[in-house]
């Protein structure tokens, strides 16, 4: 199947993406790498008047460090990520997590941005930005407002970006305790999207637990915060948290409040048991990497 005709128009700044959006409503798409938005106008599932490309957009680029910030642009490709010397430094997790996105034709053009604005609740992002408590950029019609991920990512296919925004870049405070993080997919072949998956991250200090990150993705219709364990995991030590009692107990209360839901492929009742799957394996691996 072909798109249906659309007019095209490549912008260079966000106020000229904007004023289109605005002119146009919900008859305008954005494009970022065109990853999901083309296959979408070629099986009709969108229907624009208009295609905005944000190619143009330097301010929308790039990956920069300032004190103790973090920010990516919102344009910048799953490859750039991969490569960034900051990002493997500062944010190790999410280099860890590229190599799960897709092939690399698609990670050459796909970005952070369009990734977190389609809301997929298989995509490796969104539970990345939850895990990192990125803050997410946005720019609209009356200036620039900023949106927590955990706030974000609304539904299946939806986030609290308006139709007329645009998201501009997300932003991640690097903590000055000690991080350790984990990340883990479950699919059947390299390059699909997952099964189920756990990103974690968690600051130790002085020996003890003093902040977690679980996020569990492709389990439900959005990224999901296992905020029990994360609380039952507070101020404990690691031999505390990987003790097999401990562990057979936070499993328990994560398949009880991560509510799976079933994919094309897979029941939510297997969701359900990888969620505990995952859960051990995160522990552990955890404990190897602190000690
Ligand atoms: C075969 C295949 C396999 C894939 N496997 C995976 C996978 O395993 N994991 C994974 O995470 N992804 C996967 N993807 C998706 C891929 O990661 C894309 O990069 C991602 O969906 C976003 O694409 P894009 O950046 O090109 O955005 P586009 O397709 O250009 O846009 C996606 C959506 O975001 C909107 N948008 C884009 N940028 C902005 C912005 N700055 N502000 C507001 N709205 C914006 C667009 O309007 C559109 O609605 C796969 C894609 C394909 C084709």
């Amino acid at each position: 199947m072909k798109a249906a005709a659309f007019n095209y128009q490549k912008v260079h700044s966000i106020d000229e993406a904007l004023t289109l959006l605005a002119n146009y409503g919900d008859n305008a798409k954005l494009v970022a790498g065109g990853q999901s938005i083309l296959p979408a106008l070629n099986m009709r599932l969108s229907n624009p008047e208009i295609l905005i490309d944000l190619q143009g957009v330097s301010e929308l680029k790039g990956i920069t460090e300032s004190g103790n910030m973090v920010r990516i642009g919102a344009m910048t490709t799953h490859t750039e990520i991969q490569n960034s010397e900051i990002v493997q430094k500062k944010l190790p997790l999410l280099s860890d997590a590229v190599p799960h996105i897709a092939h690399r034709a698609i990670r050459n053009l796909g970005t952070w941005g369009g990734s977190c604005v389609l809301g997929d609740p298989a995509a490796e992002w969104p539970a990345c930005a939850m895990a990192l408590d990125a803050v997410m950029v946005i720019a609209g019609p009356h200036g620039q407002r900023k949106v927590n991920a955990k706030d974000f990512f609304l539904d299946l296919y939806t986030t609290a970006l308006q139709a007329d925004e645009i998201l501009v870049a997300s932003e991640f405070t690097i903590p000055q305790t000690n991080r350790v993080h984990y990340f883990e997919e479950l699919s059947r072949r390299h390059g699909d999207y997952a099964v189920a998956g756990l990103v974690c991250s968690v600051e130790f200090e002085q020996q003890r637990v003093k902040q977690s990150r679980l996020v569990y993705f492709s389990v439900a219709s959005t990224p999901l915060m296992a905020e029990s364990v994360q609380g039952l995991m507070e101020n404990k030590t690691l031999s505390e948290i990987t003790d097999s009692a401990w562990i057979a107990q936070a499993q328990e209360i994560t398949r009880t409040e991560i509510q799976t839901v079933a994919d094309l492929t897979n029941s939510a009742e297997m969701k359900k048991h990888l969620v505990g799957v995952l859960l051990e394996r995160a522990i552990q691996n955890l404990a190897i990497k602190k000690i």
